[in-house]
């Protein structure tokens, strides 16, 4: 199958195009169509890492947000680790390059501005520095409509993290699309992935 079967807006194949990606790999091509389907439901796809599933969460980010709207951020996308984050931020910059003003600010320490707080059409962060960012009423969440979780094995796991990712959540607006990505999901991790993201398809490659 290709992309342009996948329906995505035309901002976006054009990235695609750029970065020469020619078909979807199979954790997207799986994934997207449930992903990106309307009315939008809840994702935990479990796929081995080097399988594209980077490409599959950005993509699927990038179509919910409306480009021609709102200056508030609509997609926050969270990873374990501020090298991580740069690293996804860097993918949605390549892949969304022909999308409108598009802004994808990073919300790990001391990467936001006091002054102007968060700015972007697509956040990608640290647990920790986001609810921080929150509560300090710098980040506008009341428009996102989807929420991404890399490496939900550590994310959802350990103590600490686990916590703070509940703790974000519930700052969120309640419909917002939870999609949650891992290479692997011990039955701990699921169960607690199950009670994050109800109700979501399941995909294990
Ligand atoms: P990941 O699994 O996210 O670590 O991605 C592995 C590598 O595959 C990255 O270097 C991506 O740029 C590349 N990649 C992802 N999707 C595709 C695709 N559809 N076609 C070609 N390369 C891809």
């Amino acid at each position: 199958s290709s992309f342009e079967e996948l329906g995505l807006p035309k901002a976006i194949n054009d990235g695609l195009l750029a970065m020469n990606f020619k078909k979807p790999s199979k954790i997207q091509e799986n994934a997207l169509p449930l992903m990106i389907s309307d009315p939008p439901r809840n994702m935990i796809a479990q796929s081995q890492s080097g399988t594209g599933k980077t490409a599959a969460f950005v993509l699927s980010a990038l179509s919910r947000v409306d480009f021609s709207q709102s200056t508030q951020p609509q997609a926050l996308l969270l990873a374990p680790s501020r090298e991580l984050a740069r690293q996804i931020q860097g993918v949605i910059q390549t892949i969304g390059q022909f999308c409108d003003n598009l802004i994808v600010e990073a919300a790990i320490p001391g990467s936001i501005s006091r002054e102007t707080g968060v700015r972007g059409s697509l956040v990608v962060g640290t647990p920790g520095t986001v609810m921080d960012l929150v509560r300090r009423r710098q980040f506008n969440v009341s428009q996102l409509k989807v929420l991404v979780i890399d490496e939900a094995d550590n994310m959802l796991d350990q103590q600490g993290l686990g916590e703070q990712c509940l703790r974000v959540k519930g700052l969120l607006p309640k419909d917002i699309q939870i999609l949650l990505f891992s290479a692997t999901f011990p039955d701990k991790v699921m169960a607690f992935a199950r009670k994050f993201a109800p109700n979501a398809n399941e995909i294990k490659l």
